[in-house]
């Protein structure tokens, strides 16, 4: 299957509703083009030298996500042109984002991460910790970055109904979050959920935005 061919396919499963993001990390950016030919316009990337150097060759209508883990002291090289970061994992991040748009002049818009899955990970906010977070931040206060809303990864395992319930929780959250704290306004309203593996499962439990890699261009090396 080409990658032309690949994109077709995962189209179907996608309702208009619903973002792609190709996730091209560790691929070459002639691989990038292939896709952006099929008129994809949204990439995600995980590790920020990759992403810049990336950013410089290809086309400026790009929309580049960032969706690895953010190092305080990488923040600079990614802020000037990037459209989504997806994996903010503390209010410190958040804080440091928020003073470099500031420097940039821009608003960046920033997806909260929260820890759904079963396995050990020190990345992302436990629910009580994001509850806390907005029940001690006031997010106002930051002018420069936007949060839009939440991103999770649910568990690797074959078992649907633990990954439906994974997912169904982010969304509770998130509806959760929104009524309390951000009623009046017109954001905090996507769901970063689903990769090659869950992205019809999350689809159907509200993701927003789907984070696909391998179904597009195959095994990473
Ligand atoms: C690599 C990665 C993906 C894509 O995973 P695939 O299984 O290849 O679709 C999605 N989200 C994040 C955060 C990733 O790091």
């Amino acid at each position: 299957m080409s990658i032309k061919d690949n994109i077709a396919e995962i189209r179907k499963d996608i309702p208009d509703r619903v973002k792609l993001v190709c996730v091209s990390k560790f691929h070459p950016a002639s691989t990038i083009s292939e896709a952006y030919d099929c008129g994809e316009r949204i990439f995600g990337e995980s590790r920020v030298q990759e992403l810049t150097e990336k950013y410089e060759c290809l086309p400026k209508d790009i929309q580049w996500h960032f969706i690895g883990h953010l190092q305080t002291n990488k923040i600079k090289y990614i802020v000037p042109f990037v459209s989504l970061i997806h994996g903010v994992d503390s209010q410190k991040l958040l804080l440091e984002i928020d003073s470099f748009a500031a420097k940039a002049n821009r608003v960046v818009p920033c997806l909260l991460q929260v820890h759904i899955a079963l396995e050990e990970t020190k990345f992302g906010f436990s629910e009580n910790e994001l509850m806390n977070l907005f029940e001690t931040m006031d997010y106002r206060q930051l002018k420069h970055v936007s949060i839009a809303g939440l991103m999770g990864m649910a568990t690797y395992t074959t078992n649907e109904n633990q990954i439906r319930n994974e997912f169904r929780t982010l969304r509770n959250l998130r509806d959760e979050l929104k009524r309390t704290y951000l009623k009046e306004e017109n954001r905090f309203n996507e769901l970063s959920m689903g990769m090659t593996n869950d992205y019809r499962i999350a689809i159907e439990e509200g993701s927003t935005m789907v984070r696909i890699g391998t179904a597009i261009f195959g095994e990473r090396n």
